[in-house]
């Protein structure tokens, strides 16, 4: 049965494209008020503007979730505009690419900062004010499939991911007194600006080859043999499980759910090699 959020204000970071839009879109359809997401007003707007198109409730708010004081600002919009904070969703991520030896620390911090501490922020503001209603509610947390293995030359966003596990457990167990449930979702491949991103970079560096997979780019072939699914993830796919997170009713708390299509699962290197 569909999950109705009928009436509930959920927040969705990082929601101008990609999964974190997705989300925002299927909390409107199902019943939710919805604050948006961006470092940019515009397309944080635009997100809201859609869904305000087909028929659903948003607000868009500018916030950078790596500033406690941004976190704080989403919530008190959710609840000035609609009187609650139900749903949070901690989605906002970012990567880079770069040897763990000759990464910088600007990179390692622009990475933890955004992915982690961002998440810790999130869920605070957020977890307070559930708190302060003592009406329960959901957290959900945005990790990967990198958090549970390392990857070569992606250092901070593997350790962001596996802290944010961890985290996911830590807030869990300390939010069920006031009937918080904090849940993360997990995805493996999908295709959104991050991924693009990722699978582009060393394409122009002709020193890489084959045998440097998948230090730096990959393609389709790559992620296709590797997953038992044969096949990226989808959009819809991760709202549906965002949905079925948020409507509570699965006696979960300090899960990470995988949504991988068998990815984690598979010992092997790769398919039909
Ligand atoms: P995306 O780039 O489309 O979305 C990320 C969003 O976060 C963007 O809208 C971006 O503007 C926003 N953002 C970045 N830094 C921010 C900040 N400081 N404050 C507010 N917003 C900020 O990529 P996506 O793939 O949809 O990523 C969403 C989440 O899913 C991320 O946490 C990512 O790590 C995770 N994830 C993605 C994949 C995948 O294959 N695409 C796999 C596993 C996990």
């Amino acid at each position: 049965m569909p999950e109705s959020l009928d009436g509930e204000t959920a927040i969705v970071t990082g929601s101008s494209s990609g999964i974190g839009m997705g989300i925002a879109e299927a909390y409107a359809e199902a019943g939710a008020n919805v604050v948006t997401n961006s470092r940019s007003l515009e397309r944080a707007e635009s997100t809201a503007e859609d869904i305000r198109d087909a028929g659903g409730t948003a607000i868009a708010v500018e916030a950078d979730v790596s500033e406690k004081a941004d976190a704080e600002k989403l919530v008190e919009a959710a609840v000035e505009e609609f009187g609650s904070v139900d749903v949070m969703v901690n989605n906002a991520g970012i990567s880079n690419i770069a040897p763990i030896l000759e990464l910088t620390e600007e990179e390692w911090r622009e990475v933890i900062d955004v992915n982690l501490t961002g998440v810790f922020f999130g869920a605070q503001a957020a977890g307070k004010q559930m708190a302060e209603q003592d009406t329960g509610g959901q957290i959900i947390n945005i990790s990967s499939i990198f958090g549970s293995v390392g990857v070569q030359g992606r250092g901070p966003y593997n350790a962001s991911k596996g802290g944010v596990n961890n985290l996911t457990r830590v807030l869990a167990v300390d939010l069920a007194e006031h009937d918080v449930q904090v849940n993360a979702l997990a995805p493996g491949f999908i295709r959104t600006e991050l991924d693009e991103q990722t699978r582009e970079s060393g394409d122009d560096d002709e020193t890489l080859d084959e045998a440097d997979y998948p230090y730096y780019g990959y393609d389709d072939q790559h992620i296709e043999n590797r997953n038992p699914m044969g096949r990226f993830g989808t959009l819809e796919e991760m709202a549906n499980c965002a949905l079925f997170l948020a409507g509570g009713d699965h006696y979960m708390t300090g899960e990470i759910m995988h949504a991988d299509g068998g990815w984690l699962a598979f010992g092997w290197g790769s398919k039909g090699r």
